[in-house]
């Protein structure tokens, strides 16, 4: 490469969350130096088309990107409405065998192993024994203690991005929104309002430039697709196939609304994910307000049926509720990154969001294409890579999700459905023989630096009975005394923590009553 090759300047289409995120990991990444040479970033938003205003969930590494980002952590949650996520709690998933409702945790975190085993086979060999334990869970994690009392991670005198516990966030998507444009002009960002209407490619079928309604021509070196499901450049304008994952995961649309906070309720550290007839309901307590919703299969409901169903399962909550209808395209481009556009959110794909996990593929998109930084040649050995990247970790989580219905036993026609032989990923249903021999360890997720790992894979197989039925061989080896020592440490670990974790709601009053002296200051 000549310093001429240089991508001097990247043009984002769309003002989503999607085009906020990979606008401000640019900015950060690549203009840090003061000396270095600044690399423009303009984001182009149309003023007629609304972003989707959902996505509320996060997952860690939304509390990592903004750590470096270097967000003021309380500026922040005053600002978004925000709250701490801990860990999504799934109800109703599972039938237990006295016919009661199966309640499981999935939190953001795990234990090390006891002396190079994992403590899951201790606990299973106990269970196995009928030996009276708290949830597998509970057992793991200090989190779901944190999540049962409604604490929050942090204390009011921890550093910013320092927990007691790991966290992420809950976060209302349009304040996000506003807030990244504001980080993001604070950082030197072009902002355009205006609706793109046409796509220049050049003879190589790369794009040279953006025709804007009220504007002139936007000359374009490289571009990042963020206008959401139209896939405007790369779907619409470059032709890049869409790969359906429908028949994996039966959920295409959504309700959507938001909701008032029970007077007097506790303020829920979680995200909550209840089964309902034909798919499942999420609520995400904001520091205001609730978002919630009901992701649910066309095939099985009609969206008057669905919208029936939520509110019922809403009761007194959802008494003024009017929620809006969102088809869902569940798949991914073939190719996230074509010649000179990158497609990031939910241009590039979306995979329903039971795990809240498009945020995490957004900035991994971006992360990604900084380790694979071209130039204005946009060489196809750093796309192929990074498409291979990209794709491996949609699969791997296209696969963590179908296997929350492939090991559910809920009856109905959706859930007979969703956990049918023929609508389990392969790679779903190897993995699940395999761990009925053994329990999952790093070495089973093949992905490169997986959202999801072992551990993931543990709270929910544990949380929905999977492993009730087996006796694994290494079990026999593991040391009671080992595990007593383990299971002393974690209980002194618990109690400390409920001592010096606060309230959630009050930790978030009290930020408030402290206000904030701004929005972010470079
Ligand atoms: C029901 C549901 C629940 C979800 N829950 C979660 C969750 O809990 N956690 C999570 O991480 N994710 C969640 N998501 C996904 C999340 O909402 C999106 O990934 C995220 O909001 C990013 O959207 P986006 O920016 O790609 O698209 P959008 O928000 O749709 O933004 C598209 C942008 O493109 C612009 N645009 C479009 N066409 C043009 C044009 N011609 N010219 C100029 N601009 C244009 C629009 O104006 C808009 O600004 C959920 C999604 C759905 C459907």
């Amino acid at each position: 490469m000549t310093t001429n090759d240089r991508i001097t300047r990247f043009t984002i289409v769309g003002g989503g969350s999607a085009g906020w995120l990979a606008a401000s990991l640019l900015v950060a990444s690549l203009n840090r130096r003061n000396d270095g040479p600044d690399t423009e970033v303009t984001v182009i938003e149309s003023p007629n088309l609304p972003i989707i205003g959902v996505g509320e969930a996060t997952t860690l590494s939304t509390f990592v990107t903004f750590a470096q980002m270097r967000i003021d952590e309380q500026d922040f949650l005053n600002h978004c409405d925000a709250s701490f996520k801990g860990a999504v709690r799934f109800k109703g998933w599972n039938i237990n065998s006295d016919g009661s409702d199966g309640d499981y945790y999935h939190p953001f975190d795990a234990p090390k192993p006891i002396f190079g085993v994992h403590p899951a086979y201790h606990y299973h060999r106990r269970a196995v024994r009928g030996t009276q334990q708290p949830s597998f869970a509970h057992s793991m994690s200090v989190l779901p203690t944190l999540m049962d009392a409604n604490r929050a991670p942090k204390m009011l005198e921890s550093d910013p991005f320092e927990g007691l516990a790991n966290y992420s966030f809950h976060l209302d998507a349009s304040l996000m929104g506003e807030y990244l444009k504001n980080y993001c002009t604070t950082l030197g960002v072009t902002y355009i309002s205006d609706d793109v209407t046409d796509v220049t490619l050049d003879e190589r079928g790369f794009v040279s430039a953006l025709e804007l309604k009220e504007r002139s021509t936007h000359p374009v070196e490289f571009v990042i697709d963020c206008s959401g499901f139209r896939s405007l450049i790369l779907r619409q304008a470059m032709g890049e196939d869409f790969i359906p994952y429908g028949d994996h995961l039966l959920c295409d649309r959504a309700l959507a609304v938001q909701i008032p906070h029970r007077e007097g309720a506790p303020l829920e550290p979680y995200t909550t994910s209840t089964a309902l007839g034909a798919g499942w309901s999420w609520n995400v307590p904001l520091y205001s307000r609730r978002g919630t919703g009901y992701v649910f299969s066309s095939q099985f409901r009609t969206d008057d049926e669905a919208i029936d169903e939520f509110l019922e399962h809403l009761g007194e909550d959802g008494k003024d509720a009017e929620p809006r209808v969102i088809p869902m395209a569940i798949g991914r481009a073939r190719h996230s990154w074509v010649k000179n556009c990158l497609g990031v959110g939910l241009s590039a794909g979306f995979i329903e969001p039971l795990e809240s996990t498009s945020f995490h593929l957004i900035q991994v998109a971006i992360r990604r294409f900084l380790d694979h930084l071209p130039d204005r040649n946009c060489d196809p050995v750093l796309i192929d890579r990074y498409n291979h990247l990209v794709t491996d970790m949609y699969e791997d989580i296209r696969d963590f999700i179908a296997m929350h219905y492939a090991i559910s036993n809920r009856e109905g026609g959706f859930w007979e459905t969703a956990r049918g032989e023929n609508v389990i990923p392969e790679r779903v249903r190897e993995r699940l023989a395999l761990w009925k021999h053994k329990l999952p360890t790093e070495l089973d997720i093949e992905t490169t630096n997986p959202l999801f790992t072992e551990w993931s894979y543990l709270y929910v197989l544990f949380g929905k009975n999977f492993v009730d039925d087996v006796e694994y061989p290494l079990e026999a080896a593991v040391s009671d005394e080992d595990y007593d020592e383990f299971v002393a440490t974690m209980d002194k670990q618990r109690q400390q923590l409920l001592f010096q974790a606060p309230d959630h709601r009050r930790f978030l009053d009290s930020l408030r009553e402290k206000g904030t002296e701004a929005w972010y200051r470079p």
